[in-house]
C-alpha cells in the first residue's frame, strides 16, 4: 500500500510584528487539521527549521507557502527569493507582506533618519559614541556580518511575483481557516497574479452595522477626544474611519467596538490608492457651507475642517504606504540630502 504525500507547507515571517503567526494559531484546534493534512516544511516560529534546510529542498517543493511580513532588510529580501524559488504557490500572508503596513511608514523618512532616531537621538539610550550596527564586524574568529537595512519597505510582490493575497493586519483566523480548508479540500482557487483570497470584494462600510445618515461633518476628532455615540456612523461623528475605502471581510470589527476602521484589509479592487480613495469619500462629507455662503467662504470652513486632520499621512496611509501612489518619501524632501531617489532608493 502506498501512503499518499501530505502537501507541503511553509509559514515564513519577514518583517512584522509576529501577529500574524498568532493569527494562524488562533484558528484553535483546526490547528491539528493542518497538521494532519501538511507536511509542514518550514516555520522558524513554531518549529525547529534553518534556512539551510530550505535551501536544500528542490525548487517548487514547498507546495504552499504563507509568507508574512514587509521586505525591509537584504535578509527579508534573500528569503523572499528563496521561498519564491522553492514554493509552487506564494502567498503574501497579512498587511505587512501585502503592502507594507505599520513598517512602510518609515519610508515617510530615510534608514539614516530611523537609526537616528533608534540609537542616537533617543533619550532612553546612553550612546555617548553614537555606535550604529554595522553590516560587518571583524572579531578574532573572522568577520560577523548582520542584514543590510534598506532604505524603502516594499511588500512582497514588489520583490517576487504571488500567486495570492491574504489581507489583514493581521488576517482574520476565521479566514485564515477558510483559506486553509480550501486548499485541503482541493477547492479551485481563482485565477493566480497577487489575487485577493480569503477576504470580501466590497468595503468594510458594507459589513458594519452602525447606521448611517447624510450627515456633513464639520470637524475631525482623533480617537481619545470624543466618545462616539452608540449605533452611528464613527465617520460622520468626525472619527476618520477608513471603512469606506477598505476592503472588507473582518466583519467590520473596529467600528462594532467603537474604534474607526483603520484601514488594515487595504485597499478595494479598481483602486490604485487606498489613501486617495479616501481623501476623495471625505470630499463628500465634510460640510461646505450653507447657501448664500461665498466661495471663499466655504474653502476657509473647508480648510478650517481640514486642519483638525492630525497626521493625514499615518491615518490614509497607514496600511498601504509601499503600495501607494507615494511609496515614499521624494528625493531629498527632508532636506538633509540622505535620500538618493527612486533608482536608488534601497
Ligand atoms: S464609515 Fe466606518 S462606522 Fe461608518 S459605516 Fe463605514 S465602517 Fe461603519
Ligand atoms: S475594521 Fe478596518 S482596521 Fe479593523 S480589522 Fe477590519 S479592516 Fe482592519
Amino acid at each position: 500500500m502506498t501512503v499518499k504525500e501530505k502537501p507541503k507547507l511553509a509559514i515564513y515571517w519577514a518583517s512584522s510584528c509576529g501577529g500574524c503567526e498568532i493569527a494562524i494559531l488562533n484558528i484553535g484546534d483546526k490547528i491539528l487539521a493542518v497538521d494532519e493534512a501538511f507536511e509542514i516544511v518550514f516555520w522558524p516560529c513554531a518549529t525547529d527549521f534553518k534556512y539551510a534546510d530550505v535551501e536544500g529542498y528542490p525548487d517548487g517543493y514547498i507546495d504552499l507557502c504563507l509568507f508574512n511580513g514587509a521586505i525591509r532588510s537584504s535578509e527579508n529580501e534573500e528569503m523572499a527569493q528563496l521561498m519564491r524559488r522553492k514554493s509552487k504557490v506564494l502567498v503574501a500572508f497579512g498587511s505587512c507582506a501585502h503592502e507594507g503596513c505599520i513598517p512602510a511608514l518609515s519610508n515617510l523618512t530615510t534608514a539614516a533618519d530611523t537609526f537616528d532616531a533608534v540609537y542616537i537621538d533617543n533619550p532612553s539610550l546612553d550612546n555617548p559614541a553614537g555606535t550604529l550596527p554595522q553590516t560587518v564586524t571583524q572579531v578574532p574568529e573572522g568577520d560577523l556580518h548582520i542584514p543590510v537595512f534598506h532604505n524603502t519597505v516594499r511588500a512582497l510582490d514588489q520583490v517576487v511575483p504571488v500567486e495570492y493575497v491574504v489581507p489583514g493586519c493581521p488576517p482574520e483566523s476565521p479566514q485564515i481557516w477558510a483559506v486553509l480548508e480550501a486548499v485541503i479540500n482541493g477547492v479551485e482557487l481563482p485565477a493566480p497574479g497577487s489575487t485577493v483570497i480569503g477576504a470580501s470584494h466590497l468595503a468594510v462600510c458594507h459589513e458594519c452595522p452602525l447606521e448611517k445618515h447624510e450627515k456633513t461633518i464639520e470637524r475631525f476628532y482623533r480617537p481619545y477626544e470624543i466618545t462616539p455615540e452608540p449605533g452611528l456612523c464613527l465617520l460622520e461623528q468626525g472619527l476618520v474611519c477608513m471603512g469606506i475605502a477598505t476592503r472588507g471581510g473582518c466583519g467590520a470589527l473596529c467600528p462594532q467596538v467603537g474604534m474607526r476602521c483603520e484601514g488594515c484589509y487595504g485597499l478595494l479592487d479598481g483602486v490604485e490608492d487606498q489613501g486617495a480613495n479616501m481623501v476623495s469619500a471625505l470630499a463628500s462629507v465634510v460640510g461646505a457651507g450653507k447657501p448664500g455662503d461665498s466661495e471663499e467662504d466655504m474653502e476657509q470652513q473647508i480648510a478650517a475642517a481640514m486642519e483638525t486632520l492630525v497626521d493625514p499621512a499615518g491615518t490614509f496611509y497607514r496600511f498601504n504606504m509601499a503600495q501607494s501612489l507615494l511609496h515614499r518619501m521624494r528625493a531629498g524632501s527632508n532636506g538633509n540630502g540622505n535620500e538618493a531617489g527612486k533608482g536608488a532608493e534601497l
